[in-house]
């Protein structure tokens, strides 16, 4: 066991919203860390979801959620210009087929009004026809919140990350939380080999943060997940459509959302599955199978022979729980606000973020850094905080004057490894050189393997570049951490 080591805040878990938080803490006086169980970040909720930024109109006014995705929604443009991530705002579409479908437009329309939300309107059927012709006839009304966004949810989490650390965030991987207990004033947290002692603690571990809270205190909340499943469509003669769709049904449940992505590929999902015991990410036959039913019949027009992955997500579900005798028992009826419990002083658990987590990371990472600032005493700011991360070079950007000098000075630069997305291998050495130590950890930085082959002509050049430069063998490199190995290893 290495020594202890103090810190005024730890982090705990390298999602969206412990990079989040840890960006924002660097922005005071204080000594901060991050604790991530995994190898690597990003690895949790935050690398399988929807990608839009929403406008709030889908949150009940007067609530926590309504109010930071406004705000946060209106900010999004100057936060992924400070850390040159991608963001287009392309408008959303809230179409409707029937009576019900109306119903909701209306209220949404009337809560997005009531939230502050600008850019609403309720369209005819006709007009919204005429914005997305691909649609299936018959729309009879439609909300177009001209606010919505697209973004890069992993480029986000990384540059969030990376920002934390070249302001002075210690990160600790492979450092899974055992043990949090409190000592005098004090947190003193049991993370792999090291033990940490801080004066508050952030716990954002996503589907493990009410385990985390139970460590040190009673159950309040608990994370009953589900799964969703996704369809990823390339779009080799242009877009499907050109806003984000939301597809609502007349029958009660889950309609159809149309994702067109920041790099021009359409995403179809969420579906909604039951969750099991034990999370993962698999995807289910039924999810697939209603994703292409449904879709075939909101673009009757859509090439489903285009679909080039699917994938599968977790939704950390936040229910209540009551002590029945031994046993805690979940309420029946899930939380839908942002559950931030506080059971104990110094520490914050958020438990079960779900939608708009995403568009809202960076507001609460900001609120609750500056909660656990002034805890600790040091909400002074921090004078050599800056708020930018630059861009890594990516040539297929650049003009070809300014290619050529990239490749003259680095030659890497001049290796196309993936001839799909266009990327280089003084690319994959830089996510590498950034903190990638698996082949999915080098696709979310900078994506080989996102394209139409998804990696069958790339992935071992890059498996090979990964174990060169780690200077590890090749059969110790995985996808995605332990139990994936490529090669025919032992899993561990
Ligand atoms: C299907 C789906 C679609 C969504 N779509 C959108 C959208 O379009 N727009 C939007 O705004 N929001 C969306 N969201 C919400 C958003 O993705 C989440 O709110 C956000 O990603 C949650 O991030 P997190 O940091 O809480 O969790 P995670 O990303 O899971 O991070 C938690 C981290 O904690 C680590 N950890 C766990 N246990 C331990 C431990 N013991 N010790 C140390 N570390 C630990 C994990 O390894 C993980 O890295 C969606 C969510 C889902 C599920």
């Amino acid at each position: 066991m290495s020594t202890e080591v103090r810190y005024d805040v730890v982090v705990l878990g390298g999602g969206l919203l412990g990079c989040f938080a840890a960006r924002h803490l660097t922005s005071y006086r204080l000594r901060c860390a991050l604790v991530e169980a995994r190898e690597d970040v990003c690895t949790g909720i935050s690398r399988s979801n929807s990608a839009i930024v929403y406008t709030g109109c889908d949150n009940k006014p007067g609530t926590l959620k309504a109010r930071l995705c406004v705000q946060a929604n209106r900010s999004f443009e100057q936060l992924c210009a400070q850390l040159s991530v991608s963001f287009v705002r392309r408008g959303s579409l809230l179409v409707s087929y029937g009576p019900r479908g109306d119903q909701v437009v209306r209220r949404k329309y009337d809560q997005g009004q009531e939230n502050g939300v600008e850019g609403l309107s309720i369209l005819t059927g006709a007009q919204a026809a005429a914005l997305e012709p691909g649609l299936a006839p018959g729309i009879t009304s439609a909300l177009l919140a001209s606010g919505t966004g697209v973004t890069d949810p992993w480029a986000l989490c990384y540059a969030a990350y990376e920002n934390a650390q070249a302001n002075g965030c210690q990160v600790y991987l492979n450092a899974p939380v055992t043990a949090l207990r409190r000592e005098g004033k004090d947190w003193v947290i049991a993370a792999g080999t090291h033990t940490l002692r801080a004066r508050a603690v952030l716990n954002c571990c996503g589907l493990e943060a009410h385990r985390i809270q139970e460590l040190c205190a009673p159950p309040t909340v608990r994370v009953i997940p589900d799964r969703a499943d996704y369809l990823v469509l390339d779009q080799p003669t242009g877009p499907y459509v050109h806003h984000v769709i939301f597809q609502e049904p007349e029958q009660k449940g889950k309609g159809l959302t149309l994702i067109p992505t920041t790099d021009g590929k359409l995403l179809l999902g969420p579906s909604e599955q039951p969750g099991g015991a034990a999370p993962h990410r698999a995807v289910t036959p039924e999810g697939l199978d209603f994703l292409r039913r449904t879709a075939a019949r909101v673009v009757p027009g859509l090439d489903l022979s285009q679909v080039i992955r699917a994938f599968g997500a977790v939704r950390p579900n936040p229910f209540s729980v009551r002590q029945e005798g031994e046993a805690w028992v979940p309420e029946d009826k899930g939380i839908h606000s942002f559950t931030i419990s506080t059971p104990c002083p110094g520490l914050w658990s958020l438990i079960g973020i779900k939608t708009p987590g995403l568009t809202c990371a960076d507001a609460l990472g900001a609120m609750l850094a500056g909660e656990a600032a002034a805890y600790v005493g040091k909400g002074r700011p921090n004078p050599d905080f800056d708020p930018c991360r630059p861009l890594p070079p990516r040539p297929r950007d650049l003009d070809s004057a300014a290619r050529r000098a990239l490749v003259q000075a680095h030659p890497a630069y001049g290796r196309v490894i993936c001839r799909c997305e266009d990327v280089t291998e003084g690319e994959i050495l830089d996510a590498i050189r950034r903190g990638a130590v698996t082949l999915d950890g080098v696709k979310r930085r900078v994506g080989p393997g996102l394209g139409r082959c998804q990696g069958s002509w790339c992935a071992d050049q890059v498996l090979d570049l990964l174990a060169r430069t780690l200077g590890v063998s090749p059969e110790e490199v995985t996808q995605d951490g332990a139990d994936s190995l490529l090669l025919g290893g032992e899993g561990t």
